[in-house]
């Protein structure tokens, strides 16, 4: 038996019906099946049935001669991509060159042939790279096929390495590779061409709009690849754009719909094994679940991806599983584990992972840090990612890293911040997070980020700029819901593409103006605004007199028209209950099915449905909020037949729309009222702390003041005095200094910046006890306050120092003017006779004593202010001894300054008068 030594020319993929009748051919023929074509299904097996192409491949490797010829080279090579769908890089990369060596040596057999079995090794070099993201091999390998390709005439594999270039360039520089190649793209989409073309080509697109995200591109582009080009022959391809529309409704927080993609990702590819692919569906699958709360499973699926990507520790999608790993470990609580995982960020002769996602795991490792109260090394983390995010010039990342500084200011006692201006470390942090978001990014400063402002300003006691930032917090996250409904909007519209595009086949304008109609509907956060632009839109869109909306009322008993029009006219609210036994709303609400009447115009009148005009054709259908029911929404023309399958499913994705936008509204309506409520408290809260500071200052006040005159009291003194004697002594060491300097003239001290404090004692007040009774005393020291107070100026202190003592401070002085004082409160007590119930005037009189502070002008701090009231006090006894109804005043001499100990001047002031060491002012009696 003789063997053909090479193959025929092989394509690079085979559609599914070329590749079902190539297999049906050879399982015909049985042994009688020609080589040539048993290599061929092995070839086209590899990636519909990867192990039994290798069995294949093996068999025929056995039955050839081992001589390289093309036909062998072909199986070495099939061999080659299983080792790469296998992820193993390294011996898939040797086993292609030797391919491509030894192809090299044979060039006088079949050049042809030989020369796109290398071509084809030069675009599985290509895809290695690929997986190890070494974008320049990866072009590298694409190019040289392209070339080997043009050579022979291949179109289809010049094409097919083209496309690969061009998506290898697209990563190095998007603008770039757009530039340059979607004119070529758009082109090869606008013919018909093998759909393996484009597949690269909706590959090319996506990744586009991925970087722009634009989610409502991608679930186009990944439908399309998914639900008609899946019979291209590259399953790998198709579970990726499963993948990706994953991610994107991972994007898009529809984390349910995201599971379900990953999950068909996932079934595509776990019967062929192939890790790579697997393992990129499991980081997103257990992203999702740890976004919907399921956190075992979640744990399980990126133990699962990392082990099965584990070949290529240094690809962006390792390193998001471990980004993903780490903040699920936070999420359980497992601050060591997510540290760990943090840590593998930073890998040892490696290039560093993407500047994003480091930032992103050390924020994660200061988080776990705090968690473990390992708070210096936390507070370091997060620096040096506050540190890398400002080198890197990442607005958002780096709010987020003054964010998470705020977090642990919040949680650990740390050295405040250099520069420091806010009440609080955490709400510098929070600040500085905020205006890190330049202008233009102002609309996505995240409603948390106001929230904690809000939080902190609140605990500091700031009421005022707590409520400012809770009401910034409102805004945004006003807006946040309004993206919320977009994205929803989005998401739903994913889901009703593949059956509307299938049906509405003029309609990329139908299309794209729904889409529109959508987005308009589903922004509106008022209900009542919700029905007029859907009114509105019904019109424009469909044939219609009538549009109603019902609303299932809260007990689930009725449906109620929440709006309805009739020829422009609004119509009267109205009810019917669910218990109606024959009206379509209420069949179409218990079925959650949609209705549609079509009624034939030659019938009797008596079907007609009931409407004030006849209604000849009508659509009900239910509004649905996931699982639960909002109402029916339902529209009537006058028309016959007015609705076919298009208007029919222009109005189902309206019905979808409206139900979105009713429900995002209701929650919006929840959130207003949750709101109010906060806002309310909020400013409770903030009424009972001006009630209780006004308390606080009437009980401050209480204590401070002496019930019976209302004069201050010594705790008033003793809180306020310390202020007085810091200014006064501040002038005095200010004036020395500059005296010193010789920039004033030398005078004994600076003018009016003394304290003077002067004590009143009335003179034999106990007789007044005596004589008329404590009630009069006590008369006569209410009168003293008027006297007293109108001997002094408004800001002077005026305190009863006990009994029938005053003590009286002036402040802003000379000393040299205490006299003057002292004589107007001699005056008026002695000037003016007290008014006594039931008794005759009373004369009496009181006495003075003074003493200044500083004392010694030279000395300033050498006296305290209790000091200097002792010799007031000093004074006084002196002032009564000398006869009463007097003042005296003690001063310092040159001398005063001399003496070591100032302690003789209070107690023994007669000896230090006598040796020359105080000066006496008095005056005589004023009569
Ligand atoms: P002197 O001229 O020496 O000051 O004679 P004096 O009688 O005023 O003597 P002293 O200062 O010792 O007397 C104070 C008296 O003031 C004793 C006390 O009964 C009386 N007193 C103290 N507090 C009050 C008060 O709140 N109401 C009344 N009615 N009398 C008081
Ligand atoms: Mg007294
Ligand atoms: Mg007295």
């Amino acid at each position: 038996m003789s063997y053909p030594l090479s193959v025929t020319p092989m394509e690079l993929f085979l559609t599914d019906e070329v590749f079902n009748k190539l297999e049906a051919k050879v399982i015909q023929a049985g042994a009688k099946a020609l080589l040539p074509e048993r290599i061929a299904l092995a070839w086209h097996l590899r990636e519909r049935d990867t192990q039994r192409a290798l069995r294949m491949a093996e068999q025929l490797l056995a039955e050839l001669p081992s001589e390289p010829s093309s036909a062998v080279l072909r199986l070495q090579l099939l061999r080659a991509e299983v080792h790469w769908l296998f992820a193993d890089l390294d011996a898939a990369e040797a086993q292609a060159l030797t391919v491509i060596q030894q192809a090299q040596q044979q060039a006088k057999e079949q050049a042809d042939v030989l020369v796109l079995v290398m071509a084809d090794a030069y675009v599985l070099l290509a895809m290695i790279a690929g997986d190890r993201g070494d974008l320049i091999q990866r072009r590298a390998g694409f190019d040289s096929a392209a070339a080997l390709a043009a050579g022979c005439g291949d179109e289809f594999r010049l094409e097919f390495a083209q496309l690969g270039g061009a998506l290898a360039a697209l990563r190095q520089d998007l603008v770039a590779a757009v530039n340059q190649w979607l004119p070529h793209v758009r082109r090869r989409l606008s013919q018909p061409a093998h759909p393996a073309l484009h597949l690269m080509c909706n590959e090319f697109l996506t990744f586009q709009a991925l970087q722009q995200s634009d989610y409502a591109t991608v679930f186009q582009l990944c439908s399309h690849t998914v639900s008609s080009l899946a019979r291209a022959g590259m399953v790998r391809q198709v579970a990726m754009a499963m993948t990706t529309m994953g991610v994107a409704f991972s994007k898009l927080d529809d984390h349910s719909q995201a599971l379900d993609w990953m999950q068909r990702a996932l079934d595509l590819a776990r019967p062929h094994g192939w890790p790579l692919v697997l393992g990129l569906a499991l980081l997103q699958f257990g992203h999702a679940q740890r976004k919907l709360g399921a956190l075992d499973a979640a744990q399980q699926a990126l133990d699962e991806g990392l082990n099965l990507l584990a070949p290529l520790s240094n690809s962006r999608a390792y390193a998001f599983g471990l980004l993903y790993l780490a903040e699920l470990q936070l999420d359980l609580g497992l601050a060591e584990a997510a540290l760990q995982t943090a840590g593998r960020f930073e890998q040892a002769d490696q290039p560093p992972r993407p500047t994003e996602l480091r930032l992103s795991a050390m924020e994660v490792a200061a988080l776990a840090l705090s968690k473990l109260g390992r708070a210096d090394a936390a507070h370091a983390a997060a620096q040096s990612a506050l540190a890398l995010a400002e080198t890197a010039k990442l607005p958002l990342q780096l709010s987020n890293a003054l964010s998470t500084l705020a977090i642990l200011h919040g949680r650990h006692p740390l050295p405040a911040p250099a520069g420091m201006q806010a009440a609080s470390p955490a709400l510098h942090y929070l600040h500085l997070a905020l205006t890190a978001f330049p202008p233009e990014l102002r609309q996505s400063v995240p409603p948390s980020l106001y929230d904690a402002i809000a939080a902190e300003c609140a605990r500091l006691g700031d009421s005022h700029q707590a409520y400012a930032f809770g009401r910034e917090a409102r805004a945004a996250s006003e807006s946040v819901h309004r993206q919320d409904a977009t994205k929803h909007a989005v998401a739903s519209e994913a889901k009703f593409h593949a059956e509307r595009a299938a049906m509405l086949n003029e309609t990329s304008t139908t299309l794209e103006r729904l889409s529109l109609v959508g987005q308009e509907i589903t922004c509106q956060l008022q209900e009542s605004a919700v029905y007029t632009t859907l009114d509105r839109h019904v019109h424009g869109l469909l044939s219609a007199h009538y549009f109603a909306v019902f609303l299932l009322t809260p007990d689930g008993e009725r449906l109620s028209l929440s709006y309805g029009s009739e020829d422009g006219l609004r119509l009267a609210p109205y009810d019917v209950a669910l218990s109606h036994p024959s009206a379509h709303t209420v069949r179409c609400a218990l079925l959650r099915q949609d209705i549609f009447i079509d009624v034939d115009p030659t019938e009797r009148p008596g079907v007609l449905l009931p409407a004030t005009q006849p209604t000849l054709s009508a659509m009900f259908i239910p509004l649905l909020s996931g699982e639960q029911l909002l109402g029916v929404m339902s529209i009537q023309s006058t028309q016959a037949h007015a609705y076919a399958d298009r208007e029919r499913l222009i109005f189902r994705s309206l019905a979808a729309y409206a139900a979105i936008a009713i429900a995002n509204a209701r929650n919006y309506r929840q959130l207003e009222a949750t709101l109010l409520r906060l806002n309310q408290a909020q400013a409770e809260v903030h009424q009972k702390n001006l009630e209780l500071e006004s308390a606080y200052q009437s009980l401050t006040n209480i204590s401070q003041t002496d019930p019976l005159t209302g004069l201050r009291n010594r705790r008033f003194l003793e809180l306020n005095i310390s202020a007085e004697v810091s200014l006064t002594l501040r002038h005095y060491l200010n004036w020395q200094r500059r005296q010193e300097a010789g920039e004033v003239p030398h005078t004994s001290g600076p003018a009016d910046v003394d304290l003077l404090f002067l004590l009143v004692d009335i003179d034999h007040f106990k007789r007044v006890n005596d004589n008329w009774g404590h009630p009069a005393g006590d008369a006569v020291l209410v009168q003293m306050r008027e006297r007293l107070q109108q001997a002094c100026r408004d800001s002077d202190f005026v305190v009863r120092w006990g009994g029938e003592e005053f003590l009286i401070v002036a402040r802003s002085v000379s000393a040299c003017s205490a006299h003057v004082i002292a004589e107007r409160i001699r005056v008026s007590v002695a000037q003016r006779s007290f008014e006594i119930d039931g008794a005759a005037p009373l004369a009496l009189s009181c006495s003075v004593g003074f003493a200044a502070l500083p004392f010694i002008a030279s000395q300033a701090e050498r006296l305290t202010w209790q000091e200097v009231v002792g010799l007031a006090d000093q004074a006084l006894y002196l002032a009564k001894h000398g006869g009463r109804n007097a003042w005296v005043g003690l001063a310092a001499t040159p001398a005063t300054a001399t003496m070591l100990s100032l302690n003789s001047l209070t107690h023994a002031t007669k000896g230090a008068v006598e040796g020359g060491f105080l000066r006496i002012e008095s005056a005589a009696k004023a009569e």
